[in-house]
């Protein structure tokens, strides 16, 4: 199942309030400003703070690589 496209307009992160982007294969939503990696299950994104994990700075530089 993929999400809208447009459902990334609407989707905040919880903690900072800033823009999130897709992560890779879009399983999880990545936070830039706070490197935090959401997890996307079944499609459904967990937009919950305490899900969130810390990308390594690899990680972050292949995000920004989409
Ligand atoms: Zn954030």
């Amino acid at each position: 199942m993929n999400l809208p496209a447009n459902l990334l307009a609407i989707l905040a992160c919880p903690s900072c309030k800033g823009k999130l982007v897709w992560g890779p294969e879009r399983k999880t939503l990545v936070c830039r400003g706070e490197r935090l990696a959401y997890p996307v299950v079944n499609g459904i994104p967990a937009m919950v703070a305490s899900e969130a994990r810390e990308l390594s700075p690899e990680e972050l530089e292949g995000v920004d690589k989409l």
